[in-house]
């Protein structure tokens, strides 16, 4: 449902042919905002805009930022949702895992915060939030380049806040722990059952718990929440 306490914004959501970015996208259009996703894919929510980009492609993102612009007008809100994982041990992580991950997950998020800053500080306002995970900070076995990723996008965040936070930009981190999606499907049955009997809420959550905390970050009530990391992981993480 529109939002009646504020005018409809643009919004770029990467990567929301699936699960939390696809959420998030259909989150932000019953909203009333202008909605586009930059994504390889083109299945996307109804009334979103799908511009193809690879978030590993700066050319295609500056490019997809222009066609978005064009269409849409000025970026207000980036969602930088786009990730991959390539797991394995650390023994036997080859380079290839290891950079395609950093690629993604954070070279990505810089590329896409990068191009959507340059409209942000024209109009003095904008709104940044890097969906990150509860990994990023509590590790995981076998995820040694997503958890580096994810760990970066902080300080991606804390960085753009240093450097923006006067211009009236925010850039937050949501910190997901295991959310209901292609990604965790992949997870075996015992792997499931352990993780559940760790999370303090017994259970995985669904897409839209995440969309409605970005939401949250995106909107008014949120202008003075910058550089934060916020967790949505039933107290998996708690502590960090
Ligand atoms: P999915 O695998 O379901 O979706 C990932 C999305 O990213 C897809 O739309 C995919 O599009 C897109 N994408 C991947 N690579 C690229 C690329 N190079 N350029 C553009 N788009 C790309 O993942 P989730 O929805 O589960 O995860 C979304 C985010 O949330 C990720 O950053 C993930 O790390 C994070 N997260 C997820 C958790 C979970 O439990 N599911 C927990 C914590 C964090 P395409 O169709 O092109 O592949």
């Amino acid at each position: 449902m529109q939002n009646p306490s504020r005018p409809p914004r643009t919004v770029v959501v990467t990567g929301a042919t699936r699960g939390i970015g696809r959420s998030i996208a259909e989150r932000f259009v019953a909203a009333g905002d202008r909605v586009a996703t930059l994504s390889r894919g083109s299945d996307v929510p109804d009334g979103v805009l799908a511009v193809p980009g690879d978030v590993t492609d700066s050319a295609a993102v500056d490019a997809g930022f222009t066609a978005i612009e064009e269409q849409l007008g000025p970026v207000d809100v980036l969602v930088a949702n786009a990730g991959i994982t390539r797991d394995g041990l650390l023994m036997r992580m080859s380079d290839a895992d290891f950079d395609a991950v950093i690629d993604v997950n954070l070279a990505g998020a810089f590329r896409c915060a990068r191009r959507a800053s340059k409209g942000m500080i024209k109009q003095r306002s904008g709104r940044i939030v890097l969906i990150s995970s509860v990994v990023g900070l509590f590790g995981g076995p076998g995820q040694v380049n997503y958890a580096a990723s994810k760990a970066g996008l902080v300080g991606v965040a804390r960085s753009i806040t240093r450097e923006l936070g006067g211009r009236g930009i925010t850039a937050n981190v949501v910190a997901p722990g295991y959310i209901r999606t292609a990604m965790t499907d992949e997870l075996s049955e015992t792997l499931q059952k352990t993780a559940r009997a760790s999370i303090p809420a017994g259970r995985f959550a669904e897409p839209e718990e995440v969309a409605g905390v970005v939401e949250f970050l995106a909107g008014p009530d949120a202008a003075y929440i910058t550089g934060a990391v916020i967790p949505v992981d039933g107290g998996l993480g708690m502590g960090h």
